[in-house]
């Protein structure tokens, strides 16, 4: 168990200690040379660095998904060399007291705020979600976070309001569970649409294993990339402040994790990047005893929050289809998708917005996307709704 729990709660006044713990983040500094280390891969044998009871928070910082590799400089050469196996450094693992596999672990999100106040979003070059092609030499955005808003000298023109919220939580895999996602997901790695799991090159971190414990749990663990059975990269704008999350609990004491803090995101993260910042999580634990079969649980349920951020009716909704000029697919979701987002790009392109700028609005701005409808053969439909009052100018038409 980790010592270094000196910082023991939010007050600044020692005679006003709330009784929370906090997980803390040596600002700068990558994972693997953190004071408290965290985790970047997945495994049952982390161990643990805290253990809670029912009922009781813990204050999780982490380092954003980059693991302190972007700069704020306004050169690019950062997204050029990015090292993926790095990404996404995690706090935790929290043991909650109690929790056995088969509970549902109930998680409140109680706040998520940035540490240094710095954002990125990035098109990585070749890792820019499905319009990477049009983008090969990538595109690097810098967010300031004022409190409630972010902007940006590469977007001038918006302000994203905050809908923050952790990308990655989630608890530890089983044994069993584990090698389900290997044999589902190593086919896959072969033709490159799936992350490597452990190569030469590998920079895992499961915090204090090393030698061959770190090799061994290395062989086996699976990277952070997709969301899976016990939550993880779920990147979902609205599991933010104020929600309350179900996660199944598939070992002993659930071991809790969190990071890849998004300071704003629209719905499907397009572009793979969101607000991405170094931030805090402040969660509280509580457990449904046999919940998973009680309540036939096999991935986290999100009751909302009621603070998401109110933009009212001031949207303009971009209709995507399955089917563009002679391309022609059955009921395909992400093509669909795909082709909204390429409207809106194109519309923005009319109020001075580069395609990479519109891109990357698309991705962070606290847009909607829904489906349409997915049964009208052979045709699907899924909505993007911009909110309006992100622009300095009217971007309706007239
Ligand atoms: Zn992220």
């Amino acid at each position: 168990m980790s010592t270094d729990f000196t910082a023991s709660g939010v007050s600044r006044f020692p005679d006003r200690d709330l009784g929370v713990k906090r997980f803390s983040c040596d600002v700068g500094k990558p994972l693997a040379e953190q004071k408290e280390l965290g985790h970047n891969r997945w495994h049952p044998d982390i161990p643990p660095l805290y253990e809670l009871g029912p009922g009781e928070e813990i204050i999780l910082e982490a380092p954003g998904y980059d693991d302190y590799q972007l700069q704020d400089v306004d050169d690019d050469g950062d997204i050029k060399t990015f090292d993926l196996t790095r990404t996404h450094p995690l706090a935790g693992p929290v043991r909650i007291d109690g929790a056995k596999a088969g509970d549902l672990l109930v998680v409140d999100v109680l706040d998520i705020l940035p540490l240094s106040g710095i954002g990125y979003s990035n098109i990585l070059p070749g890792m820019g979600g499905p319009l990477a092609s049009w983008f090969p030499e990538g595109f690097k955005t810098i967010w300031d976070l004022h409190g409630l808003f972010a902007t940006s000298r590469q977007i001038p023109g918006v302000e994203i309001p905050a809908i923050s919220h952790p990308g990655i939580t989630g608890v530890a895999p089983s044994y069993e569970l584990l090698d389900l996602w290997n044999r589902r997901e190593d086919p896959l790695i072969v033709d490159g649409l799936a992350a490597p799991r452990a190569d030469a090159t590998d920079q895992a971190v499961l915090r204090t294993l090393g030698g061959d414990a770190l090799a061994d749990a290395n062989r086996t663990a699976a990277r952070t990339i997709p969301p899976r059975e016990n939550g993880g990269n779920m990147d979902i704008k609205n599991l933010s402040r104020g929600c309350r999350v179900y996660y199944p609990v598939f070992v002993d004491g659930a071991l809790f994790s969190a990071g890849d803090y998004h300071f704003a995101e629209g719905d499907g993260e397009i572009t793979w990047n969101a607000i991405e910042m170094d931030g805090a999580g402040w969660f509280r634990f509580d457990i449904i005893k046999d919940g998973m079969a009680r309540y036939g649980v096999k991935t986290p349920m999100i009751r909302p929050s009621a603070c998401d951020p109110n933009l009212g009716t001031r949207y303009l909704t971009f209709i995507g289809l399955s089917a563009k000029g002679t391309d022609q697919r059955y009921l395909d979701l992400t093509f669909a998708a795909t082709n909204a987002v390429e409207q809106a790009i194109e519309y923005l392109g009319k109020f001075g917005y580069s395609p990479e700028q519109a891109y990357t609005i698309i991705s962070v701005a606290p847009c909607e996307m829904h489906v349409g409808g997915v049964v009208d053969i052979p045709n699907a439909a899924v909505t993007l709704k911009i909110p309006l009052d992100i622009f300095d100018q009217d971007i309706l038409p007239h």
